[in-house]
């Protein structure tokens, strides 16, 4: 904390004689008595000296006394009015000094004790010093001179001048004061403030430190500003070999994959010092297997009042547990939808060689249709988890093939066709004859079949569900309307993230695990298109895909996934 400095310049004799705290009485006796000497000699270098018994002489021998008194008394042991004695001293000796038909003594010296006690007691002393001066100076001037112009006018002016002076001094030091005061003021109220600010950054360095949470100051050049304790772990893991204190350094960090090694302009700093945010970036750091962290990066620009860019912060929380906990739990989704698959697949071929047989009777064929429907949806639900698992690995791999979509379309609706008439649910189709994209084929089926399934689940029957297809400009643009239950605005911005059921679907309890939308979005996405919904609760929904169909044709001809 830099302290505040006091002026270089000295007060002047002046201001040290009167302005300081506490002026010496033996030095401001010494100039009355000065001066007083001074006076008594001129006054009687023409002419012969009254003699030691005048009243000029014990005037002297007063200013003798209060001079020896300025010297003797310990003043700062006294109070410190007590010291008003002096001057008042001084006035007495300068009234005896005046006593001489000769040559009268100097009034105007009777400044110096009016200063020194306005200075002393303030308004106080202009009063003590008026007293004094008219009962000291004045009374015993006009008892020994008498009444007449001359002398009223010299007494009136010797009041007037002490009055004036003592006065001028006491306000002038009360200003003085109150200055001195406000000013003290202000600086205890900026040390105050000042050890709040430093408290503050000790409090939240403290905090900063605390939290569980790595934290990075960007400046506008990118340079790192500060970082807390948590954040320095991490570094050490992503640069053993130390920092240049620069944004974008590349060192042992890696995307969330854990194996690809981040590119420069990948870097979480390096995006940030660039303005952009963004939340929930996940990387890897740390090079060895054991002590690597996983971490999930959120940045925030920093703008000052006109919105200039002036640095970024970043935090960067600890996600190692939860992204082994998701690795492990892939690993056994995955692993358990390959085991249910097989027996899923023996269980579905049986079924439908027994229900080729014409011996058994009517029930048991539609007690075999009830497997056969479970079994096929327990498919769906192995396939979807598998999707999910794979998901998560990285993109999803598409093998685009010229696809005549239409016809997906149409093979999909003769599937639901059954379902729907069962469900009293009117199925309508708005396609082009054939319309040939470079889709992957068995994707683009999933997607079809998932929008539609959906459609006519959670539509009550009596409604209505219409699918239409076509190319609105570089795109090819699939709609599925229907009249059901809607969904409501809060639950739209979640329908895309697995597991998430809408609060209608729940209450009226239609089945369903919440994975199908979340697929058909990584199906269009990783297509290169896009999905949205429009929806109202009990009139229906549209859920619209748009898919780029401008893309670059394979070389070779792929083949058909298998
Ligand atoms: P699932 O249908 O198995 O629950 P989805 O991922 O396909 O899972 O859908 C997620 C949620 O979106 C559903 O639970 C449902 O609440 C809502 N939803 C999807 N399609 C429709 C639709 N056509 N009408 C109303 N709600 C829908």
């Amino acid at each position: 904390m830099s302290e505040v400095k006091a002026p270089r310049r000295g007060p002047g004799l002046s201001g040290r004689l009167l302005f300081s705290d506490a002026p010496d009485p033996r030095m401001l006796q010494g100039v009355f008595a000065a001066l007083f000497v001074l006076d008594l000699v001129l006054r009687h270098v023409d002419g012969a000296f009254p003699g030691v018994t005048s009243w000029p002489a014990v005037g002297f021998v007063v200013t003798l006394v209060a001079c020896l008194a300025s010297v003797v008394v310990p003043w700062e042991r006294v109070p410190a009015w007590s010291v008003a004695v002096l001057p008042v001293l001084d006035l007495a000796a300068l009234g005896l000094s005046r006593l001489d038909v000769q040559s009268t003594g100097a009034g105007i010296l009777a400044v110096v004790p009016a200063l020194w006690l306005g200075r002393l007691l303030g308004r106080a002393g202009a009063v003590v010093a008026v007293a004094a001066a008219t009962f000291l100076l004045v009374v015993p001037g006009l008892a020994y001179f008498g009444l007449n112009g001359v002398t009223v006018s010299r007494s009136l002016m010797i009041v007037v001048v002490v009055a004036w002076t003592a006065l001028a001094i006491a306000s002038a030091l009360e200003r003085v004061r109150a200055g001195r005061d406000e000013a003290e003021a202000g600086r205890v109220e900026l040390a105050s403030a000042l050890e709040t600010i430093e408290h503050q950054r000790r409090v939240s360095d403290a905090i900063l430190d605390t939290v569980d949470v790595g934290l990075v100051l960007l400046d506008h050049e990118a340079r790192y500003q500060s970082m807390n304790r948590r954040h320095e772990d991490f570094m050490r893991l992503a640069y053993p070999d130390g920092h240049d204190g620069m944004a974008g350094q590349l060192g042992h960090v890696y995307a969330a994959d854990g194996t690809t090694p981040l590119l420069q302009e990948e870097m979480p700093t390096l995006r940030a010092s660039r303005g952009q945010e963004f939340d929930d970036c996940r990387i890897w750091v740390g090079d060895d297997p054991l002590t690597r962290r996983a971490l999930s990066v959120s940045a925030r620009s920093v703008r000052d009042e006109q919105g200039r860019f002036v640095g970024a912060a970043l935090a960067y929380k600890d996600v190692t547990d939860f992204m082994r906990a998701l690795q492990v739990k892939d690993e056994f989704v995955a692993s358990v939808s390959h085991e249910l698959r097989t027996p899923l697949t023996s269980i579905s071929g049986y079924i439908s060689i027994l229900r080729e047989r014409e011996d058994l009777a009517p029930e048991v064929h539609s007690q075999l249709e009830v497997v056969d429907r479970n079994s096929d949806r327990l498919r769906r639900l192995v396939a979807d988890l598998l999707h999910t698992a794979e998901a998560d690995e990285g993109p999803m791999h598409v093998v685009r093939t010229s696809t005549d979509v239409s016809e997906i379309v149409r093979e999909s609706i003769r599937a639901a066709a059954p379902a729907a008439k069962a469900a009293d649910i009117d199925l309508e189709l708005d396609a082009p004859d054939a319309l040939a994209v470079f889709v992957d084929r068995q994707r683009m089926a999933q997607v079809v079949d998932n929008l539609l399934s959906n459609a006519l689940k959670y539509t009550p029957g009596g409604g209505r569900v219409r699918v239409s297809l076509g190319v609105d400009g570089d795109r090819l643009d699939l709609a599925v309307a229907d009249t059901g239950i809607g969904i409501e605005a809060t639950d739209r911005a979640r329908l895309f993230t697995r597991f998430f059921r809408a609060r209608h679907a729940e209450e009226q309890s239609i089945q369903g695990v919440g994975l199908g939308l979340s697929i058909t979005r990584s199906i269009v996405e990783s297509h290169g298109g896009r999905i949205e919904v429009d929806s109202e609760v009990g009139c229906g929904s549209v859920f619209r895909v748009r898919i780029p169909i401008d893309v670059e044709q394979p070389a070779q001809p792929a083949r058909a996934p298998s």
